[in-house]
């Protein structure tokens, strides 16, 4: 057996085979083609092949996430009808260009002739002509992501993962992530904890062919990774697992009761998500609420924005499954580890402390009204709140009350129904911790972003798996910023919640009722177990 040790970041026990997900990279080199009819051939299949994939992505997506995010892998497999794209390369592989070199060449030439154009929609399909020919290199030089081939649920291993890529993966086929890299507040940790999967990051482990197909057990109790284990311990550990599994089963006696401490005090429990799907385990763990909608997620794993009537879509599903109950929709988070190529952000020497969420929403008002209208559209159809990321400054805070003002009026003119909106700011800046006094009096409520709060204050890049030991979410510094917002928020009569990952911490509960807290935010797996906490204080 080999033991590795990692860094869990969700309680529970997975026992399955190792999948072993590595990327290799795609090798364009310019070697001519040695026999043209074979080279064409070859092409042929990878087409094949590439749409074989294609409609693959497309069924899974429309389970996951939808038809609207799902057209996307359609868009993509009719380009690969195209008549002329398709010519263009077989006429250079006739020339004697091997087919990856030729799919490369006519890849980038289709792609600079649509960003060209005039025409928005069709300069968004330079990213996509990239994208599928992409794919057909990937195939054609056996490169790129490897797809989970088991029919059984497995346990992947990889080296890194970003949201991106978590995003696009089919979770029925996941039992648990371990990866290499990575730290427990990235947005991949905090993917698996949406999903419920026990999963473990900054894992001390190699990625070795011979450990692929390879039984195993992820404990997210210990941050162990256990290979090949001996029957013993796979029984015990089994064992383990279904123990956990009964006692999570105990905890659904607590749905429908109050999140209300001994002596009186009430704390919502609301949901952080990441998209209209997520809404429906909101609903099975009783979460009173969507605290935390990461709008940025619609925007991840795609080759284009998602449009204005997408967007409405996704969030009126949310507000009509939540049924009255209050739905916050953040707006655009982009940036720093969330990474959409088609925004075009250039690279940079500190992404965290960069260009990022609101910035960007400021500067690209079509990104930023787009998203506001189809938020204020489907704020109809149940209790839409929205709060803005990254806040440092009351201008910021006075600008976008004046957009936003616009949109409503834009909306009310056209007499488009919207229901009551509050509006709120993430404290997730030592800045906005410090002049919350000041914030409060802007906007109807607070909502502190402890991954951020903590990695600004304490100077540490939450990416940083280095740095994981001096990333102390319980430093009295984060702890007083904390207190200081809730006591701020409320001299001004608004009320003040927490969605870091830092909410589900159960042994800050006390602490967080202590301060006066209104609301606790979770991933959905923490719900019933925090419900207990406050009600046994
Ligand atoms: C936070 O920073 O605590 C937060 C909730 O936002 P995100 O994790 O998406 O940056
Ligand atoms: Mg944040």
């Amino acid at each position: 057996m080999v033991k590795c040790t990692g860094k869990s970041v969700l309680k529970g026990i997975a026992v399955g085979r190792i999948c072993l997900y590595r990327k290799k990279v795609a090798d364009v080199s310019h070697a001519p083609a040695e026999n043209v009819e074979k080279e064409l051939e070859r092409f042929d299949l990878a087409v094949g092949r590439a749409k074989e994939q294609l409609a693959a992505l497309y069924e899974n997506a429309l389970k996951s996430v939808g038809e609207e995010e799902a057209m996307i892998f359609d868009v993509h497999s009719m380009m690969l009808e195209d008549e002329g794209y398709l010519e263009d390369i077989r006429a250079l592989i006739q020339d004697g260009r091997n087919a990856q070199a030729a799919v490369h060449e006519t890849g980038q030439q289709y792609s600079r002739m649509f960003a060209e154009m005039d025409d928005e929609y069709m300069k968004a399909r330079s990213a996509d002509v990239l994208d599928i020919s992409g794919r057909v290199i990937d195939i054609l030089t056996g490169a790129g992501e490897m797809s989970i081939q088991s029919q059984t649920p497995v346990i992947l291993l990889a080296d890194d993962l970003t949201p991106s890529e978590t995003i696009s993966m089919d979770k029925s086929k996941i039992l648990a992530f371990v990866t290499v890299h990575g730290s427990a507040s990235s947005h991949t940790a905090i993917l698996a904890r949406s999903m419920n999967l026990p999963s473990l990051v900054n894992t001390q482990t190699e990625l070795l062919e011979e450990y692929h197909g390879k039984m195993a057990v992820v404990d997210g109790f210990h941050g162990e990774l256990l290979i090949d284990p001996p029957q013993d311990i796979l029984d015990a550990m089994i064992l383990k697992r279904d123990q956990w599994t009964a006692e999570r089963e105990g905890l659904r006696g607590l749905i429908g009761a109050d999140n209300v401490t001994r002596d009186g005090r009430r704390v919502n429990v609301y949901c952080n998500i990441g998209n209209a799907q997520d809404a429906d385990s909101v609903l099975a763990a009783d979460g009173g609420g969507i605290g935390l909608f990461r709008s940025e997620f619609l925007f991840l794993g795609r080759d284009s924005c998602p449009s204005e009537e997408e967007q409405f879509e996704s969030y009126k599903k949310v507000l009509e499954k939540m049924q009255g109950k209050k739905v916050i929709i953040r707006t655009l988070d982009i940036g720093a580890d969330k990474k959409a190529d088609y925004l075009d952000l250039e690279p940079e020497e500190n992404p965290a402390l960069g260009y990022r969420a609101i910035r960007i929403c400021m500067d690209r008002p079509e990104l930023f009204c787009t998203q506001l209208r189809a938020i204020y559209r489907a704020s109809a159809f149940g209790t839409a709140a929205i709060m803005f990321p990254m806040i440092i400054s009351l201008e910021e805070i006075r600008e976008i009350k004046r957009i936003v003002e616009g949109v409503k009026k834009e909306l009310a003119d056209k007499q488009v129904p919207m229901g009551e909106v509050e509006l709120g700011i993430m404290i997730e800046t030592p800045a906005a911790a410090l002049i919350s006094d000041e914030l409060a009096g802007e906007v109807d409520f607070f909502s502190i972003g402890t991954n951020d709060l903590t990695q600004y204050t304490l100077a540490a890049d939450r990416q940083n798996q280095k740095l994981e030991k001096i990333c102390d979410t319980h430093h009295k510094a984060v702890l007083k910023l904390i207190g200081m917002t809730v006591e701020n928020g409320h001299k001004k009569g608004i009320w003040v919640g927490i969605c870091g990952e830092l909410a589900a911490d159960l042994s800050l509960t006390r602490t967080f009722v202590d301060m006066g807290v209104d609301e606790l935010s979770v991933s959905p797996a923490y719900v019933l177990e925090l419900r207990k906490t406050i009600r046994e204080l």
